[in-house]
């Protein structure tokens, strides 16, 4: 058939120069997880770009399960961007395929019904989303899921509703095992009365649903660093799950939402999850079509700075009280290969003064890729087991990540899948903690 008579111009379509872009090379497989997992070309990006390029042409039909299957096995981790010569935007690319399947497929079966009623009857309210997780809290706290969990029989009935209460289970409060002895005492730097720089703190919704204690650290390590931060009140969440499911209608309004919370000023956007800050650096691309929000979407994006960014920009996080906690790091892909802060979120890591251990294949998703465990849950358990092996390899009992959803997906894996412990939390936590024990901190805060 001719590419002109296919039935599938539409948003595949209208990304044209970047599948030509592709060469065929190859350079993106030994980097893409899902392709060393399963061997198969079209679980690969190569494969991947074929198989939107096959439907682009009208070689292939976009309704078919080869299509659906293979893209809805894609993490969007970007990892294969990161290697690319030819600069293929490839998660532009996941995001249009999606987008294609949503607007022109009935989701079929439980999950899929599910999933569109949470993220269009649920997410897109934050009213609701916050009595969500409010509940949701109620139920962690009971210590209901533990026992539940203990007993093993969820895990055997279904393995995909025991890993996500465990995942529910692994956001509570963290108990640090072990008090971190301090290497030496260090006086506080003073900090400035009156910060000079002015920050807005965009809280995510899993973020401040199952982690507020880390909203709070952020908050209180970025007035150390001398920033004057405030909450914009009509925050929503960033679209990030809407996106990547191919529901690009309720990611637009969202950013449109956001966009209007934020206004227009110049003051930097700060966000402490890698997947959301990755997605708001995403809305100039997101709204490029929105004639009335265009430009200031840009602009938007172009304010946007994960947390460890903004106090790099400070010339340095201040320094806290060392300690000789073992300490790793999986830096989280979204925050590495989509707002390239990694570097950044490490530098927090050495400002706390921990005993820091790398972690072999930290640059490789964990499988977690926002809800494809409880999607795909077999292939994310496969990827999640090299990341765990390379943890219990470093021989340490904290891992800091800058995502949630790379900190449920590690701790739940760890417990479930390795029947063992592992303190999960976030670098700006570290750092938080490490001016406690220095004495930035008042009794009260
Ligand atoms: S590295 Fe880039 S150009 Fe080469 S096959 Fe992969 S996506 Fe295509
Ligand atoms: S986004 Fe990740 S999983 Fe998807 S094709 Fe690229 S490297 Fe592979």
């Amino acid at each position: 058939m001719k590419k002109d008579d296919s039935p599938n111009q539409g948003l595949l379509a209208a990304q044209d120069d970047k599948i030509l872009a592709c060469v065929h090379c190859g350079l993106c497989l030994e980097a893409c997880p899902t392709y060393l997992a399963t061997g198969d070309e079209n679980d690969s990006p190569r494969g991947r770009v074929y198989l939107m390029r096959a439907v682009d042409e009208g070689r292939l039909d976009l309704l078919s399960p080869t299509f659906e299957n293979h893209l809805n096995r894609c993490l969007g981790c970007r990892a294969c961007e990161q290697v690319c010569p030819s600069g293929v935007e490839y998660g532009h690319l996941l995001e249009a395929g999606r987008a294609e399947l949503w607007t022109k497929k009935e989701r079929r079966g439980p999950v899929g019904f599910l999933l569109k009623t949470v993220l269009r009857r649920i997410w897109i309210f934050p009213g609701r989303l916050r009595f969500l997780f409010a509940l949701g809290r109620v139920f962690r706290d009971s210590k209901l899921p533990a026992l539940i969990l203990k007993t093993g029989l969820l895990q055997r009935l279904s393995p995909r509703l025991g890993f996500g209460l465990a995942l529910l289970e692994c956001s509570g409060p963290r108990r640090p095992k072990t008090a971190p002895a301090a290497k030496a005492q260090t006086s506080p730097e003073p900090v400035e009365e009156n910060p000079k720089q002015p920050a807005l703190i965009f809280r995510g919704c899993v973020m401040e649903g199952l982690f507020g204690r880390i909203n709070d650290a952020t908050a209180r390590v970025l007035a150390v660093n001398g920033f004057a931060a405030e909450i914009p009140a009509d925050q929503v969440c960033c679209g990030a799950l809407h996106a990547h499911s191919g529901d690009l209608e309720s990611a637009r309004n969202l950013a449109r939402r956001n966009i209007e919370a934020f206004g227009d000023g110049a003051a930097p956007i700060v966000t402490n999850a890698g997947g959301c800050g990755a997605m708001l650096c995403e809305y100039g691309h997101l709204l490029a079509d929105d004639a009335e929000f265009a430009a200031r979407a840009k602009a938007f994006s172009a304010r946007v700075r994960d947390v460890g960014q903004a106090l790099a920009q400070t010339g340095r996080p201040k320094k806290g009280a060392p300690s000789e906690t073992r300490v790793t790091c999986d830096v989280s892909c979204h925050l590495q290969n989509g707002q390239h802060a990694g570097e950044d979120s490490l530098a927090m890591l050495r400002a706390a003064g921990v005993d820091f251990v790398p972690l072999n294949g930290a640059d490789v998703c964990c499988g977690g890729a926002g809800i494809y465990n409880l999607l795909e849950p077999e292939l994310s358990a496969q990827i999640l087991g090299e990341k765990l092996e390379n943890i219990k390899k470093t021989g340490v009992g904290v891992l800091a990540t800058g995502n949630p959803g790379c900190h449920l997906q590690i701790a739940a894996g760890m417990k479930q899948l390795e029947k063992t412990d592992l303190e999960v939390c976030h670098p700006v936590e570290l750092l938080d903690e490490s001016y406690r024990r220095a004495g930035y901190y008042s009794e009260n805060e």
